[in-house]
């Protein structure tokens, strides 16, 4: 293995060659022998450490983490907690199969998240290793449980790479395109994107418009579910109208269908609560977990009412690797961590800083178009001023100019065109304001 030469890392941003330095390059260079050339990279930086929203690379440069891995590495990178939980589970227990001979880590992360989900009627839950396995479990339910078959997924919806989870994704390029045919029965209905909709267009109006897709195209007495982001995130950081989330989830209960919120990016602590479900008061009748719930291990989760769970059959639900006793260890820590420090304090906080500096960046420039969000995932959607059109080159060029100068941010978005702020919810105030450095000038220099 290559060592860096540096030993002792900066705690700030830093450069000390260009990006990529030469042995990133070399390293690409094998990359590209060896890695399909489906496997994406953003930032084409190989790196070897990370601390609290940094990256350390292989050349000795220290880079500013705006993405935490999509949202992963919300507790640190790592964090002190979770690497002692992970060793001491390593060393002593790495695996069994919980189908075969189950251990107490399991069975204390669902016991976490039916303390953490919203609502409190008994719960039981299942555990994964990916969100796209969740998203699939979650399937599993709600046709189990309702004994119909049509699920429903939002315009703009990223729910996952798989292939139902692929048939739930609703942007095409590149994640569908040339894998299908996907599983049937799965339906789109327009989401609610306030700076796109017709203006004005309330939460309640939002939901009739989707309501009367779904009605016609599928017919209420077929749906299993209707599975949401409660703040949409590869679909471009979109967060619903007010009382869209609350009208739908009615339409559920009138209707007999399951209401699964998809938290795998928007939960545990990322927008200033435990999961986003919280900030409108409702209560899912399945919550789908990943990305932060275990520190940086890969681990998931589906958390649902007993009632409809347990319609799915002893031996229905499993997996090799599913709650593997590192990863619920790991999840653990993070959980406490996430507590004892009050990330979604934290987030908020973040939220105050980014939605402030990028509100003025805002105000100078009107290629951002809006600035939203909540908490810790925020984005800021660039346009063509003239005609309010998504501008993708413009949101690239501008995140590959924080990119060149040590800041990894990166674009998501159905357009391409939003520029997305997921930091780490212990990264120093100090940090997230050079980064913020970085962009304004990047904006003064590349905007009008
Ligand atoms: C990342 C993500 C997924 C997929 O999770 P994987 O662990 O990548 O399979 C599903 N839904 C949402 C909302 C996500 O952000």
């Amino acid at each position: 293995m290559t060592m860096s030469t540096t030993s002792v890392r900066a705690l700030q941003r830093e450069l000390v060659t260009e990006l990529p330095g030469p042995r990133s390059r070399s390293m690409l260079e094998r990359r590209g022998a060896t890695v399909a050339r489906g496997v994406g990279c953003a930032v084409p930086t190989f790196i070897e450490a990370a601390g609290a929203g940094l990256l350390h690379d292989v050349d000795g440069n220290t880079l500013i983490d705006l993405g935490s891995g999509l949202g992963v590495t919300s507790v640190g990178n790592p964090a002190p907690e979770v690497v002692t939980a992970v060793r001491e589970q390593v060393a002593s227990l790495t695996h069994t199969c919980f189908l075969a001979t189950p251990y107490e880590g399991y069975v204390a992360v669902c016991e976490e998240l039916a303390r953490l989900t919203p609502g409190d009627h008994p719960k039981r839950s299942v555990l994964l290793s990916t969100g796209a396995e969740a998203v699939e479990n979650a399937v599993k339910v709600a046709r189990a449980a309702t004994g119909r078959t049509a699920i429903v997924a939002l315009d703009h919806a990223y729910h996952g790479r798989t292939n139902l989870a692929l048939a739930l994704t609703a942007k095409n390029a590149p994640y569908k395109q040339h894998f299908g045919p996907f599983v049937p029965d799965i339906h789109h209905i327009p989401a609610s994107y306030p700076y796109r909709d017709p203006k004005g267009m309330t939460g309640k109006e939002a939901v009739s418009r989707a309501v009367e897709t779904l009605e016609r195209q599928v017919g209420a007495e077929n749906v299993a579910a209707v599975v949401v982001e409660p703040l949409q995130g590869e679909g471009g950081i979109v967060v619903p109208a007010p009382g869209f989330l609350t009208e739908l989830a009615d339409w559920c209960r009138r209707n007999g269908a399951l209401f699964v919120a998809d938290e795998i990016q928007s939960g545990f602590c990322r927008t200033g609560a435990w999961f986003a479900s919280d900030h409108e008061g409702i209560t899912p009748d399945l919550v789908i977990t990943a990305k932060a719930l275990a520190g940086g291990l890969p681990l998931a989760g589906v958390t649902g009412r007993a009632e409809f769970m347990d319609a799915v059959q002893p031996g229905g639900f499993g997996g090799t690797f599913g709650g593997n006793p590192v990863a619920c260890a790991a999840a653990l820590a993070a959980i406490r961590s996430m507590r004892e420090q009050d990330l979604r304090a934290k987030a908020r906080q973040i939220g105050t800083t980014l939605t402030t500096r990028l509100t003025a960046i805002a105000a100078a420039h009107p290629e951002v178009g809006e600035v939203r969000g909540r908490g810790a995932m925020i984005g800021a959607e660039i346009v063509h001023p003239d005609t309010g059109r998504p501008d993708a080159h413009g949101a690239d060029r501008l995140a590959r100019a924080c990119q060149a100068e040590g800041v990894v941010l990166l674009t998501v978005g159905t357009y391409g065109n939003v520029l997305r702020f997921l930091p780490s919810l212990v990264m120093p105030e100090t940090l997230l304001n050079d980064a913020l450095d970085v962009l304004e000038e990047s904006c003064d220099r590349l905007l009008g």
